[in-house]
């Protein structure tokens, strides 16, 4: 039996091992996806354990997704691009990082025939990152809103994708949500019950990133007003999950089976 790990802190809330647990059974896998607390101080003493036991790899999650980076052997040119890991796998003593974020939210638009043109992302830290790539690539024209302007700012001015970069705003106006076609929310605004567009009449698309057990508030003002189309977090905390099962097994993963062991339906 091999093992994967969830590197985070804190983890145990985590939708990650239902999810892949419920996938290593279906297809007959002896192996088993645990979450583990790990703070910054551990962080490296657990890379250097995945290096030497029966560990297939790992998810990364909050506050580590970026200081992985400078601890394993190889890093992808998406997780470089990105500037953050969300999955390692191990290739015998070497760990090599990657991030399947990006492919987790473009599935997650693609799925509910979502082809966003003008985009306001609220957040600026590695899931808003990934997403603004994402975004440029397919050609929409981005705006970064983050409660930290000179973060904002700062992925503006890293993030590159065929010479076009997102710019920085404030936090939206009413005019900009106006001019808006769809807003992500990059932010946990929402685990806490907040609404991070309180007030405000919503754009035609709300992305929610937040992979909450119960929709947050955004979700469910969206899904009650009319013509919103709403991709939940649990969509793309699906696909990005699927991409990382491959990564580590090689094999096709069975996601019907990964969003049946989600706490809800998306
Ligand atoms: P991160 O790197 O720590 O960045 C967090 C971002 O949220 C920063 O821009 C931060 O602003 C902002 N923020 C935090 N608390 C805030 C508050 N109270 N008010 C306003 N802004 C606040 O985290 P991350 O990895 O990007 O994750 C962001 C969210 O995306 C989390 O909820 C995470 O669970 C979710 N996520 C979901 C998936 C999925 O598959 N569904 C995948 C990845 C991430 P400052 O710069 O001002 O601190």
């Amino acid at each position: 039996m091999s093992q994967v790990w969830l590197i985070g802190d804190p983890v145990a809330h985590s939708l990650s091992p239902a999810m892949h647990n419920a996938a290593f059974a279906a297809l007959g896998l002896p192996h088993r996806y645990e979450a583990r607390e790990v703070k910054a101080e551990q962080l490296a003493a657990t890379l250097e354990r995945m290096r030497q036991e029966d560990v297939l790899g790992a998810n990364v999650t909050i506050p580590h997704k970026e200081a992985v980076l400078r601890l394993v052997a190889r890093v992808s040119d998406e997780a470089r691009r990105i500037g953050a890991v969300n999955t390692i796998t191990r290739h015998g003593g070497l760990l090599h990082a990657d991030n399947t974020d990006g492919h987790g939210f473009r599935t997650a638009l693609a799925e509910a025939g979502l082809e966003p043109r003008r985009v306001i992302v609220l957040g600026a830290g590695g899931a808003a990152r990934a997403c603004v790539v994402e975004l440029l690539r397919a050609g929409a024209d981005v705006s970064v809103a983050n409660r930290t302007r000179e973060r904002a700012d700062r992925l503006a001015r890293s993030v590159e994708v065929d010479r076009r970069r997102a710019r920085a705003i404030a936090w939206p106006s009413q005019h900009d949500l106006d001019e808006a076609d769809t807003v992500v929310n990059a932010t946990p605004l929402g685990l806490q019950n907040e609404d991070p567009l309180r007030g405000r009449t919503l754009p035609r698309a709300i992305v929610d990133l937040v992979p909450a057990a119960v929709p947050t508030p955004l979700v469910k003002r969206a899904k009650a007003t009319e013509n919103v189309t709403v991709v939940d977090g649990l969509s793309m905390l699906l696909h990005q999950a699927a991409r990382s099962f491959q990564l580590w097994t090689g094999l096709e993963p069975p996601v019907a089976v990964m969003r049946a062991a989600l706490p809800r339906p998306v």
